[in-house]
């Protein structure tokens, strides 16, 4: 259906009361309007939380990073904050598509979507995030579910990405050249407490390498991963790379993003 009613909320309340059950929000739209005109999604209602001014913005403390829904990669790559407090964070929203799904795309969208092959969701596992929506906070190590799938419930609002700000972290990404999604990208990351590596592009949806983090933990370098053999197990196999060269390049990004830490 490409007839829809077309509705802007003022606020959270507003947006998420407007919520009925053919109903959807709509942010940068990069996602959402190519899969209505293809036909692969049909709504009743559109509603528009880009006016939403709260939605939008960065905030930095000595060891969160919280950036509103709405703010778009262009906005999170330019950020001097973002840029001081975590810059393997604002490389990462330079590298994300082209200019113009930087400056309308999202972080809330880009999340919410959680396409298999999208940046974001690697740096919310890898820096411990948490969601918080119009009704709780949600760690990222339980937001993330499938292929486009996540925690959220219909008329649930994404409002903040909360980051913690880690001692040493980077992204590297192998990108499909057409789109500049991820063929495969590691993020890594050495916070206080513990060191995660999150995988995004090679499997359904972004995952944690727990073998990867195993041995990091012990010595985050990258000659530390030199003997690791990454399996091939459930990696996805498509034109675009082999689930075997996918397995290879997983182990090829995490150094490359480990010598740049
Ligand atoms: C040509 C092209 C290249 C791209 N390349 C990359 C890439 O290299 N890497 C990458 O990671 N991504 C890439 N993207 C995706 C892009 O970065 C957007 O982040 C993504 O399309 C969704 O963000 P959006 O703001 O446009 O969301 P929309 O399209 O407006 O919405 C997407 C979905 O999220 C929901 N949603 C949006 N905001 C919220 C919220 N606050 N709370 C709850 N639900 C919400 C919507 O209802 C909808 O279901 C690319 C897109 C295109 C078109």
């Amino acid at each position: 259906m490409k007839n829809f009613n077309f509705k802007s909320a003022a606020n959270t309340k507003e947006a998420t009361k407007l919520i009925s059950k053919r109903a959807t929000f709509l942010a940068g739209g990069m996602t959402l309007l190519p899969a209505i005109k293809l036909g692969l999604a049909a709504y009743s209602d559109i509603i528009n939380i880009k006016k939403i001014k709260n939605l939008s913005g960065i905030k930095v403390s000595s060891k969160s990073l919280k950036i509103g829904s709405t703010t778009t990669h262009s906005e999170v790559s330019a950020s001097k904050e973002v840029g001081k407090s975590i810059p393997s964070l604002a490389i990462l929203a330079e590298g994300i598509g082209d200019p113009q799904v930087r400056n309308r795309g999202t972080i809330g969208g880009s999340i919410a979507n959680n396409d298999p092959a999208a940046d974001y969701p690697a740096a919310c596992l890898a820096l411990n995030a948490i969601i918080h929506t119009s009704k709780r906070k949600i760690p990222a190590d339980k937001f993330f579910k499938g292929m486009f799938e996540t925690d959220l419930k219909k008329g649930e609002l994404i409002e903040t990405v909360e980051f913690e700000v880690p001692e040493k972290s980077a992204y590297a990404k192998f990108p499909n050249p057409a789109s500049r999604y991820a063929v495969v990208g590691v993020y890594v990351a050495k916070l206080k407490k513990e060191v995660r590596v999150a995988v995004t592009g090679a499997a359904s949806y972004v995952f944690r390498s727990k073998e990867l983090e195993s041995v990091l933990t012990k010595n985050f370098s990258s000659s530390a991963i030199n003997d690791i053999i990454i399996s091939s197990d459930g990696f996805n196999s498509d034109i675009h790379a082999s689930a075997e060269y996918r397995a290879h390049i997983v182990k090829v990004m995490a150094k490359k993003a480990l010598s740049s830490c």
